[in-house]
């Protein structure tokens, strides 16, 4: 069965300015890049459009991100890299927090380190919780007795699992399910898809408005909930996880389905 999509797509499509990509199920699966999309990303680059990579994923950082999109011959500057950890920093410097005890990866310290939000165990002003991949028992029980005597959290992305290609992995949002089980409360904040704040981010760096833009991505309840947050439009591709009849089922609705970004013709 065709997918329905609107007849004057191509032309909406090539009018906008700004291209908002999720990664993952988006633009490649695992380590492998999807078809067409090398060849959609780099037309954008050469018709001077602005494109923008969008990733919840916190275990790593934005520098290791240009890295392996380079690599696999997409065009990428760290300007272009939109992450969870991005918003959480902008939360947690707009509330004065620079002292924090972080549950997560050394890669996702460093971005933190680089904003001058410092990783410590004495007197931490509250506890951050990422996807972290060094987990350990001993951290969780660290995070529960600050948790639990009152020191805030904050959550980098909601994510219960993360899809691989080897089948799902305990993402951020399980970790911190796991402390809000434990200590009976619940986060301050949860960042990353689908809070508008990842949008702003780019709006800041790049002013632009938001009729301008379109996010492409895979996932329903974080890059079209996203989208349709920040009244911008969205392309659902049904190459990741959203499968046809998720999208039957699902009372959200983007402005455009394709089957993959192969589908796009400019
Ligand atoms: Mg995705």
């Amino acid at each position: 069965m065709a997918i329905k999509f609107a007849s004057n797509f191509s032309k909406k499509f090539a009018s906008k300015e700004i291209f908002l990509f999720d990664l993952d199920g988006t633009l490649y699966l695992g380590r492998k890049v999807l078809p067409g999309a090398k060849s959609l990303v780099n037309k954008l680059h050469r018709l001077n459009k602005k494109v923008f990579y969008f990733t919840n994923n916190s275990s790593r950082s934005d520098a290791q991100y240009v890295r392996k999109l380079r690599k696999m011959g997409f065009p990428c500057e760290a300007s272009q890299i939109v992450m969870s950890t991005h918003t959480l920093i902008r939360g947690l410097k707009s509330k004065g927090l620079k002292r924090v005890y972080c549950l997560g990866t050394p890669a996702m310290k460093s971005m933190l380190k680089r904003s001058r939000i410092i990783h410590t165990s004495v007197k931490p002003q509250a506890v951050v919780v990422g996807f972290d991949k060094t987990l350990t028992y001993s951290k969780l029980l660290f995070a529960s007795r600050l948790i639990d005597k009152g020191v805030p959290y904050f959550v980098a992305h909601p994510d219960f699992f993360c899809p691989t290609d080897r089948g799902p992995e305990p993402d951020c949002g399980s970790i911190a399910l796991l402390l809000e089980k434990t200590c009976r409360k619940k986060p301050i904040a949860v960042y990353g898809k689908p809070h508008p704040w990842m949008i702003d981010e780019v709006i800041r760096r790049q002013k632009c408005s938001r009729s301008k833009m379109i996010l492409i991505g895979d996932r329903l309840q974080t890059d079209i909930l996203m989208a349709k947050a920040s009244r911008i439009q969205s392309l659902l591709v049904l190459s990741g996880e959203t499968k046809r009849k998720d999208l039957k089922a699902s009372k959200l609705r983007p402005d455009f389905v394709l089957r993959s970004v192969a589908e796009i013709l400019l």
